[in-house]
C-alpha cells in the first residue's frame, strides 16, 4: 500500500443537515488527514463538467440539479490506499445496499442525496483534485 490522495466532495444534502463535523470525523477517525478543503456553491457548468462520465445516464440531468441545490464542501483526503478506503467509508451507492457504519447507511437520503462523493481510480483522483484545487491549496 502507498500513500495516497483521493477528491471527496460533501454533498448538499449533508450541508444542509450540518453534517459536515460528523462526516470529517468519520475520515479522521480512519485516519485519513483532511489535507484541503473549501466550501463552495457548484454553477450548473461545474457540476456538469465534474459529472462528465456520466452525462448519458437517465439520472444526469436530476444529479446535476441536485448538486447545484445547496453548498458542497470539496476537499482532498491523503492516507494509505486513501482512494479504496475512502470508497469502503462511504459504502455503496445506493445507502439500501450499504454496510452498517458507513457514511452512506448512517447519513444518506437516497441513491441520489447519497452524502458524499469519492474519486474511485488513481486516474480519477488525480483528474478531480485538478478540478477544484490548485497545488498550492493543498498541504500535506
Ligand atoms: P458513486 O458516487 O458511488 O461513485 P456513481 O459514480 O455511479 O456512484 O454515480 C454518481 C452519483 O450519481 C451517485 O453518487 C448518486 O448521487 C447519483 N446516482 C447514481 N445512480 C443513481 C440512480 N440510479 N438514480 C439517481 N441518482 C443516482
Ligand atoms: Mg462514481
Amino acid at each position: 500500500m502507498a500513500t495516497e490522495r483521493t477528491l471527496s466532495i460533501l454533498k448538499p444534502d449533508a450541508t444542509r443537515r450540518n453534517l459536515t463535523g460528523k462526516i470529517n470525523a468519520v475520515f479522521e477517525e480512519a485516519g485519513l488527514r483532511i489535507i484541503a478543503q473549501k466550501r463552495l456553491q457548484l454553477s450548473q457548468t461545474q457540476a456538469e463538467a465534474f459529472y462528465g462520465a456520466h452525462r448519458e445516464r437517465g439520472f444526469f440531468k436530476d444529479l446535476v440539479g441536485f448538486m447545484v441545490g445547496g453548498p458542497v464542501v470539496v476537499q482532498v483526503l491523503e492516507g494509505e490506499d486513501a482512494i479504496a478506503q475512502n470508497r469502503k467509508l462511504m459504502g455503496a451507492t445506493n445507502p439500501a445496499n450499504a454496510d452498517a457504519g458507513t457514511i452512506r447507511k448512517l447519513f444518506a437520503e437516497s441513491i441520489e442525496a447519497n452524502s458524499v462523493h469519492g474519486s474511485d481510480s488513481a486516474e480519477a483522483a488525480a483528474h478531480e483534485i485538478g478540478f477544484f484545487f490548485a497545488g498550492t491549496e493543498i498541504v500535506g
